[in-house]
């Protein structure tokens, strides 16, 4: 589903990811760890298309299509998703009305209908339901005064409404407590299915209690380092990143 190619991306003019090589198949959950500074949001930012990152080499496919040829809404057309660590406020636009205008343009890009509102009411409803939140978030402002849990449990509404192929979470530094964790697990454990695939970022093992990746790669400096299954987060959580960071010098 996502395979990435000697993937080099500078930011301000600094290069950051120095070659990244990485398949991510359909059903499967891939968790990208290490330590603070080594480009784990840089990758995330450059799979969304953030504008700020410039990618200098190398190549992104998705689906067979050249991802880092299409911009950011042509991404998300496609089925990408992305859990942005600090969700945008937007107010005077209802959750119900931001999430039927973004369901309806999926839909129109892969040429079906417009959902009726009496479909999309009924299937919001449903999805909030299945994530324990109450009905009336639904037509609240898009985050405006929600708590960071309220925020992430959004997130994931829109996660499940949208029903992504592809999604990116970059939970790193963000201080997420264990409630708000829980929330983003759980939702991630609702949707897992065998046509989705999923890419976690994090810097801490924690999360990885309750998503269990298939697959886990260290970033280090720019460059996945080490590559392994849930138990070398184990690892990680036990011995740290120096022994890694030791073993990657060591071989130079
Ligand atoms: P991680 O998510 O693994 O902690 P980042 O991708 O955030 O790492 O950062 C990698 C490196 O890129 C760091 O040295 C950081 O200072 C630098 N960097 C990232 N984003 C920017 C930015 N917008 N401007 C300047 N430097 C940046
Ligand atoms: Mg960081
Ligand atoms: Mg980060």
């Amino acid at each position: 589903m996502l395979v990435i190619k000697n993937l080099k991306a500078n930011v301000e003019g600094k290069e950051i990811l120095k070659g990244i090589n990485l398949e991510v198949k359909a059903g499967e959950i891939h968790a990208i760890m290490g330590p603070n500074g080594s480009g784990k949001s840089t990758l995330a930012n450059v799979l969304t298309g953030n504008e700020n990152y410039e990618v200098t080499d190398g190549e992104v496919l998705f689906d067979g299509k050249n991802l880092l040829e299409m911009d950011p809404e042509t991404r998300a057309r496609e089925g990408m998703f992305l859990a942005f660590q600090y969700p945008i406020e937007i107010p005077g636009v209802s959750n119900a009305t931001f999430l039927k205008t973004a369901l309806n343009e999926i839909r129109k890009y892969k040429g079906l209908e417009e959902i009726t509102p009496k479909e999309f009411l009924a299937l919001i409803k449903e999805k909030a339901s299945l994530l324990g939140m109450d009905d009336a978030m639904i037509s609240r402002y898009v985050n405006v005064g929600f708590s960071g849990g309220e925020k992430k449990r959004n997130e994931i509404l829109q996660m499940l409404m949208l029903e992504p192929k592809f999604v990116l979470l970059d939970e790193t530094d963000s201080g997420l407590d264990i409630d708000a964790l829980k929330i983003v697990a759980n939702g991630v454990n609702i949707y897992k299915n065998p046509n989705t695939a999923f890419l976690v970022v994090t810097h801490y093992q924690r999360l990885l209690n309750y998503i269990v990746p298939d697959f886990v790669h260290v970033l280090y400096k720019g460059r996945i380092i080490k590559s392994g299954t849930k138990e070398l987060a184990l690892e990680l959580e036990d011995k740290g990143y120096d022994w890694l960071i030791k073993e990657e010098e060591m071989e130079k």
